[in-house]
């Protein structure tokens, strides 16, 4: 399974511990809360990147249908995990809904998080698990810092 932009050279793969360990943080009952953390690969640099590495990060007011994060935990996380040869891709975040669209705060902190990566990513991945099974139930986009784009998948 890989997810790739239209026209794109390069795609994007989850290995089978980041897809498990996405699809347990699905908000499958009303009384649930969002979750949120983020994306690592050991090679930045092969055509197709592999998500070797989910982690969670500590949600501040968190509810049914928003989720925040420290930013300096999330430096920490990155800093941590670039000691064994890790490298932050992307965040990730659950929606209590079938099929997940950003939300506007999601396009900002997208953008932000874009820019600030500008110099070692092309595009900064974001993902949204959402209630439906992987792959259909996910989003998985890009930011490139002008623009958000979603990936299709394909099973080859
Ligand atoms: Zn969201």
């Amino acid at each position: 399974m890989k997810f790739a932009l239209p026209g794109a050279e390069w795609s994007l793969q989850f290995d089978e511990a980041a897809v498990s360990m996405l699809q347990r943080r699905m908000q499958r009952w009303s009384r649930s809360k969002e979750s949120v953390g983020q994306l690592f690969t050991n090679d930045l640099t092969a055509s197709t990147i592999v998500i070797s590495k989910v982690t969670s990060l500590k949600a501040r007011r968190a509810s049914w249908s928003s989720v925040a994060f420290d930013p300096i935990e999330a430096m920490r996380q990155r800093q941590d995990l670039l000691q064994e040869g890790l490298y932050c891709i992307g965040l990730w975040h659950t929606h209590p809904e079938a099929m997940p669209t950003p939300s506007g705060t999601d396009e900002r902190l997208a953008a932000d998080h874009a820019r600030a990566a500008i110099s070692v990513l092309n595009g900064f991945a974001f993902v949204i698990v959402g209630n439906r099974p992987f792959p259909e139930g996910w989003y998985v986009g890009f930011h490139d810092t002008a623009r958000f784009l979603k990936a299709d998948f394909s099973r080859s």
